[in-house]
């Protein structure tokens, strides 16, 4: 938060240099925009092979061999997902919230991608459709889809109120890792990330800068699809903020399943994970 009164005076040439304009950090022209058409054409026929119903203030993992689609459909009420993506293979590689902010901006939709952690940085997943496309950024400067937000966590929630709340996003991944891999829950939750906030709607005030959320306009029959750039290991939260109109980290809000299907197209579809063609030399 900037202060209200800060300790020192502004230069003479504030105005100026607050006038200087904005150069985007990661111009993606490098980045060609993929063409959705042969993904959407794809859809033709296709076979649903897997089906998830994620729980109120729960989370459940699902697989996505590569070259399949998943979707995640608001079902019986407004709610907000927390989505955690893993390399089936390796968990060590995971979706990078942070880049794919820095690539794509903070909020996502059709034809971005979310990018995997360093050092591989390449595409786990390429979103397909979103129905919530058409809200784009509203007066107060939300959007949906967010990658700014993290997670719901029962440390943070610990440290502003004090109380030991077990349902948080970053619990529920854990639990559901945990039960999935086998893995301990210490184990487990070393590997849950930073998410994409499927339907969550938030922003950045423009006064203090502080990360907001209000209602989501998600309503049940939205959906938000993907296409798995190689074989993925994810977990979704029904956050147990519901749609996140007022408070999270408790069971006070209303909460509604979620849907995970996955569907295996007719025919292959290309776009698979390339590796990224860093050498790793450092300079060494
Ligand atoms: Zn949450």
């Amino acid at each position: 938060m900037k202060p209200d009164h800060p300790a020192h005076a502004a230069p003479a040439d504030a105005a100026a240099r607050k006038a200087v304009a904005p150069v985007i950090c990661y111009p993606v022209e490098g980045l060609p925009a993929p063409d959705l058409g042969p993904y959407l054409a794809a859809r033709e026929g296709w076979t649903q092979v897997a089906e998830v119903r994620v729980p109120p203030r729960e989370a459940r993992c699902f697989d996505v061999p590569a070259g399949h689609f998943f979707r995640i459909t608001s079902v019986e009420g407004p709610q907000v997902g927390d989505l955690n993506l893993w390399n089936a293979q390796d968990l060590g590689e995971r979706f990078f919230s942070g880049k794919t902010r820095a690539l794509h901006g903070t909020h996502l939709s059709a034809g971005d991608r979310m990018w995997s952690n360093l050092p591989y940085l390449r595409e786990m997943a390429l979103i397909t459709e979103d129905t919530l496309d058409w809200y784009g950024f509203d007066a107060f400067g939300g959007g949906v889809h967010d990658v700014i937000g993290t997670r719901c966590d029962p440390y943070t929630h610990n440290l502003l109120s004090g109380g030991q709340y077990h349902h948080c996003c970053h619990s529920n991944l854990t639990r559901a890792l945990a039960e999935r891999t086998g893995l301990s829950l210490a184990e487990a939750e070393d590997h849950v990330h930073d998410v994409l906030n499927v339907f969550m709607c938030t922003g950045f005030t423009r006064d203090t800068g502080q990360y907001f959320m209000k209602a989501s306009p998600v309503r049940p029959g939205d959906y938000i699809e993907f296409f798995a750039g190689m074989d993925l290991l994810g977990a979704l939260s029904a956050c147990p903020g519901g749609d996140c109109s007022t408070v999270h980290s408790s069971d006070q809000a209303a909460c509604h399943p979620l849907l995970v299907q996955v569907f295996r197209p007719r025919e292959a579809v290309a776009g698979r994970a390339a590796a990224n063609g860093y050498d790793r030399s450092h300079g060494l």
